[in-house]
């Protein structure tokens, strides 16, 4: 049975485990705080990888940022990750298999594979947090485009020049309605200037009439966006995770954007995986070419 150790890099904590080719976490998670430095981050992938050396056939990185169709580099400002740790070169960090993947994409394949989206062959998962993350799988392969950075969310949903995405600079943007960052915005012109996304849900829960109109609106985003991926990429499921997932309102959502899409009917459903998806499907990404 093969078996990598994956990370999975964030920019305050660093997690990685030993996952065999059936998805199974072999060793217990670790988590550790991401060292300040580039050079501190490649010591700890060193120190871990040398650890775990007898018993992998790889090593997978899931990780902020584009990264190449080779799988080997980043290919893109990583945030608030350390200044030059995406200039980081993985494959030399040991003589075994090594694959990077976007952490998005690979979330995606940890729920094609082993989650909310197995058995089908056409699925995007979009991650609903602070901002909106994709990974688009066609025909059971990952969109990658020429330079891996396909499935940003960044296309216009609405008009006017409402509202400016921190993301891309456009006005009207997918992320900077349909995110968590989004319903805030939306809820701080109607509720004050200090309301939260927390404040939209609690209102919602109390039956407060603007908060439901906030949440409402919000969600009318979200279905917008999915009718125009429905449309382009006939996905069979549309997979939701992130923080804002689980306060949707699967049924009727789904019922809205297959009431207006001209392809054949497809799934909403919340994924299975939150923490360590990403560990998990760079692991998938690379047995699958072991
Ligand atoms: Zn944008």
């Amino acid at each position: 049975m093969k078996k990598v150790l994956s990370f999975d890099i964030g920019g305050t904590k660093i997690a990685y485990s030993v996952i065999d080719e059936q998805g199974v976490f072999i060793k217990d998670v670790v988590k550790v705080s991401t060292p300040d430095n580039a050079e501190g981050i490649k010591n700890l992938f060193i120190k871990v990888i040398k650890e775990n050396y007898n018993d992998i056939d790889g090593v997978a990185f899931s990780t902020a940022g584009a990264v190449n169709n080779e799988g080997t580099r980043i290919t893109s400002f990583t945030g608030n990750l350390p200044e030059g740790y995406n200039q980081t070169d993985f494959s030399s960090l040991t003589d075994k298999p090594v694959l990077v993947e976007n952490d998005a994409n690979s979330a995606a394949w940890a729920e094609y594979t082993c989650g909310a989206a197995q058995g089908s062959k056409n699925v995007i998962v979009l991650a609903i947090g602070t901002g909106v993350g994709s990974g688009i799988i066609i025909n059971g392969s990952l969109l990658k485009g020429k330079s891996g950075a396909a499935g940003e969310m960044h296309f216009p949903i609405d008009s006017g020049h409402k509202r400016q995405c921190k993301g891309c600079g456009q006005y009207d943007c997918f992320e900077s309605f349909a995110s968590g960052t989004g319903l805030m915005v939306s809820a701080q012109k109607v509720m004050g200037a200090n309301a939260t996304t927390y404040d939209v849900i609690s209102g919602c829960q109390k039956a407060d009439a603007v908060a439901l109109q906030v949440f409402a609106d919000w969600q009318n985003y979200l279905i917008k966006g999915m009718i125009m991926l429905g449309n382009v990429f006939d996905p069979e499921k549309i997979v939701l995770s992130g923080s804002m997932a689980q306060f949707i309102e699967y049924e009727k959502v789904e019922k809205a954007v297959n009431s207006s899409i001209l392809t054949q009917p497809l799934k909403i459903c919340p994924a299975k995986f939150e923490n360590n998806a990403g560990m998990l499907g760079a692991a998938m990404l690379l047995i699958g070419k072991l």
